[in-house]
């Protein structure tokens, strides 16, 4: 019998958390390159609930929602179910049981140094923080390695945790036997796409986003609300196309005439209402043909659940092969 990894050079893990709806940040960031991978080599995206619920833990009906949601997101974005693996993560307790047995070399401060987890929890405004939200790049170490991914696409804010996840295997191979594998990121496009406030990414929780699923209408008020370069009042006064956050997303999304763009700003040719327009239109027709695909898989509800059992069901078999090789490889495994 072959191996799972002889068949396909690598092997690719992502995941999105369960908090909201996926947004252009995320497609350009990281779900662009899911899709084109999952061509080539063998893929899993998870949708993270559990590692939702370090900062919703109040609120677990929500997470519910926008598993289906994340999910409808992915098949109109392109993941194909025959291609790619599906799968919710709390119904793989070997993630559970794994992150227990890194825990135990992993230290407090290390944690605490991880610049996303301080950065996110003073986003979040967390003076005393929670164990779990703490431990949650122990927990991504454990999602990367059930599968012994090799490839994990991610924004930006991702790296301290891929980085923490390279760490543990270093250190569990010495420790224990060689049995896990290495990963590494791949940082999409953008490595990070401003929100529409100019101020942070775009992501989720910050309600700074144009999403996935957004209608034609609500892209071209997006952007007409968008920040801009502060100092361009008219027209007439000429931009600063590099600190302007649409023109960022002329760059993501219709590269072919950033430069046209850029100089049209710098000579005071082209005005921010035209600028404006002209992305509304380039991203509207990227999402034009998602909203098509994710209206078909919304009129059947019944094959997305299969699509989420199936993928789930073989999540967990791969986690069982590889929890087995852990309990030999630390000398628990004892009937
Ligand atoms: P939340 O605010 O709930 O954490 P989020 O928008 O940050 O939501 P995540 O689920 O944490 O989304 O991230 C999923 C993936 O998308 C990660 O790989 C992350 O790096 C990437 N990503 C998220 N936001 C952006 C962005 N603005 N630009 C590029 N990549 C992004
Ligand atoms: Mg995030």
């Amino acid at each position: 019998m072959k191996k799972r990894n002889e068949t396909k050079a690598e092997v690719v893990l992502t995941g999105d958390r369960t908090t909201g709806k996926l947004h252009l940040g995320h497609y350009i960031g990281s779900l662009k390159n899911r899709v084109q991978m999952q061509h080539q080599y063998e893929s899993f995206v998870m949708l993270a609930d559990v590692q939702a619920l370090t900062t919703h833990f109040n609120s677990p009906d929500q997470l519910r929602h926008h598993v289906r949601q994340i999910t409808l997101d992915y098949l109109a974005a392109g993941i194909r179910p025959e291609k790619c693996t599906i799968f919710i993560q709390s119904l793989i307790p070997e993630i559970a049981e794994l992150t227990v047995f890194y825990s135990m070399f992993v230290t407090v401060n290390t944690l605490r140094h991880n610049p996303t987890i301080k950065s996110e929890a003073k986003e979040k405004g967390y003076k005393d923080l929670y164990y779990g939200f703490l431990g949650y790049p122990i927990s991504q170490a454990a999602d990367i390695t059930f599968c012994k991914a090799t490839l994990v696409p991610v924004g930006e804010d991702q790296l301290p945790h891929i980085e923490q996840t390279r760490r543990i295997v270093r250190r569990f191979n010495q420790l224990y036997k060689p049995i896990l594998t290495m990963p590494r990121a791949l940082v999409g496009e953008v490595p990070r796409l401003v929100g529409l406030d100019g101020k942070a990414k775009m992501s989720k929780s910050l309600g700074n986003a144009i999403a996935l699923d957004a209608t034609f209408a609500q892209v071209q008020e997006s952007l007409k609300g968008a920040v801009t370069d502060p100092a361009r009042i008219r027209k007439s006064s000429p931009g600063y196309p590099e600190i302007c956050p649409v023109f960022s997303y002329h760059q993501a999304f219709a590269a072919e005439s950033a430069d046209e763009i850029a100089q049209g700003c710098r000579f005071a040719k082209l005005g921010c209402v035209e600028c404006k327009e002209r992305v509304a239109r380039r991203i509207n027709e990227l999402l034009d043909p998602m909203r098509a695909t994710r209206a078909e898989y919304d009129a059947r509800p019944s094959l997305v659940d299969d699509i989420l059992q199936t993928g789930t069901a073989k999540a967990r078999s791969v986690a069982k092969r590889t929890m087995q090789e852990v309990r030999d490889a630390m000398e628990i495994s004892y009937f």
